[in-house]
């Protein structure tokens, strides 16, 4: 991190900024270490101690370690901790992440013993409580989803969309048919989508939007062709907009014998009213860690279940899990699906994710399901509406959980950029949505306010939006040297990404020098 110089600005009335951050940066705890300083209150060894501790294993000078007591440290992480930005300490509309509130009770479910400490090889007949939760889950996934199998096994959706794709071309590949290698991913796709195709070894195939965000039919059908293995749509795509031709995009898709892939990430969009397998779709992840509970704005673990209709079940990755007709419940035994496509995980996958998952599905319930999916959509139309105002709303029409804003009137007027705004986001106590993505509109945020935001803090959010618009306009200086509250300023983005400093090193004066 590099010091930037502060640069002084006054606050514009009528909108007072409120700081993004409870804490300031902290000193390391190199920086923090007095000689002698200790933490509790521990016994000092005998002085024949080390008798029994031939030469050779001693140390020749005591180890290097912070010198602090117990309440510096804890102080330290606390305050630490203070810097991040989480879900649970504000609004998080960032689009195409769905940083939605997770119900805490699923925390205490997944943390039970009986699931927590559970060993992963345990027999079946000692296990049958969580294979049974698993067992339930896939049944509510198929449900759901409208296909008629589901692996559990993928840690993320990038590689539920791997495994999907895998499965696609061990499809292919059973029918004799080997020609085909190319995989077809609309512009609006989410960008893990033409990565999963080619780690699958597929050439990809980009095909443009139409004019209203839907794929361009026509340039579809000019691609699709006995060389095209699959079509991967992400559905809502990253504009927030639900392909209204799906039925005729499958049609064409199939027409030619290539197969459907759904990125279903953001089901939180249309559950309960849309499920994929009943529309044609051939197979699908879900982002159990978006939709349904689990927070993961830290990166992880997460849950991509794998659905897929009944002429793909035999290539899913084994082992399933299966009932027996006396009502137990196993793993799929080795090679009892031989034409699986084989493990794409340790385990049963992040079964926390998955007990998660449960506990949400069953708390919900059908009717429950449906009320996520209204609010989502009822969320981001509501503030599209009201954001409309200052900010151009490059597509029409309603959008599902998402939206993509741009602020194309303001940067006209005034040369305020995306990223200025964003900035200035922080200082209002907001953490920004997503920027210049997706890649096809020119200077966007996707914003996503998800189902668990009340309207208040949905109006505080578009409030802050039009004051900064308002801002560019009469202090575009406010705007363009924000964020002025954050404990940094406006960081040096690409030297942070090219040449990151992640080795704490002695500063020059440090009263501690660095231990050795
Ligand atoms: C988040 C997301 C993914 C990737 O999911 P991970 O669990 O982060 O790998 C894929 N597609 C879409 C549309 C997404 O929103």
């Amino acid at each position: 991190m590099t010091d930037a110089p502060v640069v002084e600005v006054a606050v514009a009335e009528p909108s007072v900024p409120r700081p993004m951050f409870g804490a300031a940066l902290q000193p390391t705890l190199a920086e923090l270490s007095r000689p002698g300083r200790g933490g509790g209150k521990v016994a000092h060894p005998p002085a024949d101690a080390l008798d029994g501790v031939p030469a050779s294993a001693r140390r020749a000078s005591p180890l290097a370690l912070p010198e602090l007591s117990e309440p510096e440290v804890v102080r330290h992480f606390v305050n630490l901790s203070h810097l991040n930005y989480s879900v649970d300490g504000g609004f998080y509309p960032l689009g195409s992440c769905t940083m939605k509130f997770n119900p805490k009770i699923n925390e205490w479910a997944a943390r039970l013993p009986g699931f927590a400490a559970l060993h992963p090889l345990a027999p079946d007949e000692l296990a049958q409580g969580t294979l049974e939760l698993l067992y339930e889950l896939q049944d509510a996934l198929l449900a759901i989803s409208g296909m008629s199998s589901v692996t559990l096994q993928p840690a993320a959706g990038a590689q539920g969309e791997l495994t999907g794709i895998l499965m696609i071309r061990a499809y292919h590949q059973a029918r004799g048919d080997t020609a085909r290698t190319e995989v077809i991913v609309p512009d609006t796709s989410h960008g893990t989508n033409p990565a999963t195709a080619s780690m699958a070894g597929f050439r990809t195939v980009t095909v443009p939007s139409a004019p209203d965000g839907g794929v361009d039919l026509d340039a579809l059908r000019a691609v699709l062709g006995p060389q095209t293995a699959a079509v991967m749509l992400t559905n809502p795509s990253t504009l927030g907009l639900f392909e209204r031709r799906i039925i005729e995009l499958l049609d064409a898709v199939h027409g030619v014998g290539a197969l459907a892939y759904m990125d279903g990430a953001n089901m939180n969009a249309v559950l309960g009213r849309f499920r994929p397998g009943a529309a044609g779709f051939d197979v699908m992840h879900l982002n159990l860690h978006k939709t349904f509970s689990t927070p993961h704005g830290g990166g992880g673990p997460g849950a991509g279940p794998v659905a897929c209709a009944a002429h793909l079940a035999a290539y899913l990755p084994s082992p399933l899990v299966v009932r027996d007709g006396d009502g137990g419940y196993r793993l799929e035994r080795t090679g009892e699906r031989p034409t699986s496509i084989g493990r794409v995980r340790a385990y049963q996958g992040n079964v926390g994710v998955l007990v998660r998952a449960y506990a949400y599905i069953r708390a919900h319930g059908a009717s429950g399901l449906c009320e996520v999916s209204e609010d989502a959509v009822l969320a981001a139309n509501y503030l599209r509406a009201r954001i409309g105002e200052a900010y151009a709303l490059p597509y029409g029409g309603p959008c599902k959980h998402e939206f993509v804003a741009s602020d194309q009137p303001i940067r006209q007027a005034t040369g305020v950029r995306t990223l200025d705004i964003a900035k200035r986001l922080i200082d209002y106590g907001f953490h920004p949505p997503t920027i210049y993505f997706p890649l096809i509109v020119d200077e966007c945020l996707l914003i996503e306010p998800t189902e668990t935001e009340s309207v208040e803090t949905i109006d505080t959010f578009a409030e802050a939006m039009l004051a900064i618009a308002r801002e560019a306009h009469d202090h575009p200086e406010l705007v363009t040297s924000a964020p002025t509250t954050a404990p940094v300023r406006r960081l040096d983005e690409a030297t942070a990404a090219r040449h990151p400093e992640l080795r704490w090193r002695p500063m020059i004066g440090a009263e501690t020098p660095c231990p050795t």
